[in-house]
């Protein structure tokens, strides 16, 4: 069976957290592919403002093909063009791939709250779950919150081991709009196309 990573998020924009945590994945689940799944409105996020799809789109091919793992990036969610339910996700990719053995794959402040994600009991039940510890979240607090998911739902959550990097899509944002560096935290063509398309500076989005 081939054993396949999915990734969902926002990813405005990817950064070295986000490819981080997919290889990780990949290393420690053994994973054939991963593939990436930007959202076009995430569920929690639809008040806020998000650079459109195309952007993030094209920052995460770049940061597939400048990463080592497998990683491609899958354009299901923004094709529908809706609010994007990993639910339905989940389900559609199981059905349509039924020997695949899928995972998906999320940072742990996802983990600590998806119990109030669209239908959370039925998409606990649907894949594995590989969770990577945010410096942010305290590890003990996750680790309980994996074993009561696990008992209560039946879940497969597996605890990635590796730590994850301090870096988030908001860090970036802030640092781009003050006109600080963000070398070290996405990778060069990422950062390049940030500074051409001059995303996340005073004026633009
Ligand atoms: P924002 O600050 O805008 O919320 P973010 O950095 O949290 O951005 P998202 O697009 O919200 O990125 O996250 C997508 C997925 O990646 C989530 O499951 C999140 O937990 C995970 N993730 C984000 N950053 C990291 C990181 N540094 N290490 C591990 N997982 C991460
Ligand atoms: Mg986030």
């Amino acid at each position: 069976m081939r054993r396949i990573g999915i990734m969902g998020g926002t990813f405005d924009p990817v950064h070295l957290g986000h490819t981080g945590i997919a290889e990780a994945a990949a290393r420690e689940l053994a994973l054939d592919e991963v593939r990436i799944m930007p959202a076009f409105v995430q569920p929690f996020k639809q008040d806020r403002e998000v650079s459109p799809a195309q952007y993030r789109l094209a920052m995460l091919k770049l940061a597939a093909m400048e990463s080592r793992a497998n990683l491609t990036v899958d354009t299901w969610e923004i094709e529908r063009g809706c609010v994007s339910y990993t639910y339905d996700t989940l389900y559609h990719l199981t059905k349509a791939e039924p020997d695949v053995q899928f995972y998906f794959i999320l940072g742990s402040d996802s983990l600590l709250t998806i119990e109030t994600w669209y239908r959370a009991k039925q998409l606990l039940r649907l894949t594995g779950f590989a969770v990577g510890s945010r410096p942010t979240n305290d590890l003990v607090q996750v680790e309980q919150k994996a074993e009561a998911i696990r008992r209560q739902y039946g879940a497969e959550i597996i605890l990635i081991r590796e730590l994850m990097l301090p870096v988030s899509s908001t860090m970036i944002r802030d640092l781009v709009r003050s006109g600080q560096p963000i070398s070290g935290l996405v990778s060069p063509l990422v950062e390049n196309y940030i500074y051409e398309q001059r995303l996340y500076s005073e004026g633009s989005l």
